[in-house]
C-alpha cells in the first residue's frame, strides 16, 4: 500500500454538506473525492461485509476501525491500479474518515494531511431536517428513522470530534456551512489550493 498519500480532510457532523461539496471538488482535475459511506453503500447488500456495514449503520454506528481502515486501504489501491487516483499528483480528499482517533492513527501511516477543512453547523435541528429530507432522494435507511440521526451526532460528538485534536491545529481551517454551496465552495477552495498547488503538477496529464 502507498503511504504519504496527500490529503485533505472535509471534516464536520453528519449533514453538514461534506459529500456534496467533496462531489464537485472531486470534479476537479487533480483532486479525487473519497467518501467513506459511498464507499460501504457500494458493498454488495448480500456479502458478509455487506451485511457487517448495515449491521451497524443502521444503528447509527460507526463500522469497527480494524474492518473500516482495512477496506479503506483495499479501495485506495483499487483507484491507484485503475487509474483514477494518482498519488504522484493527485490530491485525496477524505471525507467520513478517520471518524475516530483509533482511525486517525491507523491511518497516520498512509497520509500526509494538508488541510482539514472543518465544516461548522451550529444548528443542530437543521442538520436534523437535512438528513430526514435526504432520506428518499439517496435511498439512505439509516437518515429517515430520527432517533438514529440523533444517535449518529451523538457518535460524532463522541467519537468523531475528538479526531480534530489529533493533528496539528495549524492544518484545521473552520468554515461555515450555513450558505449557498458556491459560497462555501469557494471559501473551502481558497483554503486548499494553496497547499493543493505542489501536489498537482499536471492535472491535465
Ligand atoms: P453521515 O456522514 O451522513 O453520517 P456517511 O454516508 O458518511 O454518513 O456514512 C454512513 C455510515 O457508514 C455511518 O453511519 C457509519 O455506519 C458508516 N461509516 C462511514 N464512514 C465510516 C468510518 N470512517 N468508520 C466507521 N463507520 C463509517
Amino acid at each position: 500500500m502507498a503511504h504519504n498519500l496527500q490529503s485533505v480532510l472535509l471534516f464536520g457532523q453528519p449533514g453538514v454538506g461534506k459529500g456534496t461539496q467533496g462531489e464537485i471538488i472531486g470534479s476537479i482535475p487533480g483532486f479525487v473525492h473519497l467518501a467513506t459511506g459511498d464507499m460501504f453503500r457500494g458493498l454488495d447488500r448480500d456479502s458478509e461485509l455487506g451485511q457487517e456495514f448495515i449491521k451497524y449503520s443502521s444503528q447509527g454506528l460507526l463500522v469497527p476501525d480494524e474492518l473500516t481502515c482495512r477496506l479503506w486501504q483495499q479501495y485506495v489501491q483499487g483507484l491507484i491500479d485503475t487509474n483514477q487516483y494518482r498519488p504522484n499528483s493527485d490530491v485525496l480528499l477524505l471525507d467520513g474518515i478517520p471518524r475516530s482517533v483509533a482511525q486517525a492513527e491507523l491511518l497516520d501511516s498512509h497520509i500526509d494531511v494538508l488541510r482539514i477543512i472543518h465544516l461548522v453547523c451550529p444548528d443542530t435541528d437543521a442538520l436534523v431536517e437535512r438528513m430526514k429530507k435526504r432520506a428518499d432522494k439517496q435511498g439512505r435507511p439509516d437518515d429517515a428513522d430520527e432517533d438514529v440521526i440523533r444517535r449518529r451526532l451523538q457518535v460524532y460528538h463522541d467519537e468523531t470530534q475528538p479526531v480534530l485534536a489529533h493533528y496539528d491545529p495549524s492544518t484545521v481551517v473552520e468554515i461555515d456551512a450555513i450558505g449557498l454551496p458556491g459560497e462555501i465552495l469557494q471559501k473551502i477552495l481558497n483554503s486548499i489550493i494553496p497547499v493543493a498547488r505542489d501536489v498537482i503538477q499536471n492535472p491535465l496529464g
